[in-house]
């Protein structure tokens, strides 16, 4: 059964990162088609996914049998096999998928993956470090770097900001943050106004530069 159709997201490589993906997209309802050289994997995840086929995408032959260039989207989520990854996104190209998504181990492969033209190449192991370590040197309960300098972090909101309004408070200019939304303990998740007043306990998403929202996230 081939499922290339309008949300349908194929991912080679059913590693570690290619599963919890391809599981990720899954749940929220899109059509995978999972491919893995292994069997034992195949097995694993075979009626977890729309389809599971063993097989080695380094092989353009079947990549075309399974109508891999018939999708939109492709992730390409082989890493450690740094050989087979930039084969596979080579045929990937020339098969003229629209969207290439692939992972790289390292700079060095990354920058083969970008020399060979594909759209987005990703680094989960290095991001997840740097936000791990900006998680362990500072006091944010979640950070996402955005872009080089640029975050959101998810903290508790400073005592002063307690019992004013957000417009009163002045954030923006004081702390050169921008303070997106809040959720009172135990309560849900509300975008901020400047006649936002929060409470002893809110959990504060700030928005802006990453030196200021990790100085913002020290306050207390
Ligand atoms: P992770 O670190 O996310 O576990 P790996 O790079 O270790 O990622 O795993 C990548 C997966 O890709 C493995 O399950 C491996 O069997 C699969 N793989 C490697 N080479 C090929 C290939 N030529 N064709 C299909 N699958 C492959």
């Amino acid at each position: 059964r081939r499922i290339a159709e309008a949300d349908s997201v194929a991912v080679i490589g059913l590693g570690r990162f290619g599963t919890s993906l391809a599981l990720e997209l899954m749940s929220s309802g899109t059509e995978v088609l999972g491919i893995d050289a292994d069997e034992d994997i195949v097995q694993s995840l075979n009626g977890e996914l729309t389809q599971v086929v063993r097989a080695d995408s380094t092989r353009l032959d079947v990549l075309h049998q399974l109508a891999v260039g018939e999708f939109d989207r492709v992730v390409l989520a082989i890493g450690n096999d740094i050989t087979a990854s930039i084969l596979t996104a080579s045929l990937l190209l020339q098969l003229q998928v629209p969207v290439i998504w692939a992972k790289a181990v390292d700079e060095q492969h990354g920058a083969v993956l970008e020399q060979l033209g594909v759209h987005r190449v990703i680094y989960p192991e290095k991001d997840m470090g740097r936000r791990v370590a900006h998680l362990v040197r500072g006091a944010a309960a979640d950070y996402l770097e955005i872009d080089r300098g640029y975050a959101i972090v998810k903290t508790v909101a400073p005592r002063h900001l307690q019992g004013i309004t957000l417009r009163e408070a002045a954030v923006r200019s004081t702390h050169g943050i921008t303070v997106a939304a809040y959720r009172p303990e135990g309560g849900e998740w509300r975008n901020a106004e400047a006649d936002t007043v929060l409470g002893e306990g809110d959990t504060v998403l700030v928005v802006g530069p990453t030196t200021k929202v990790e100085r913002f996230a020290q306050l207390r």
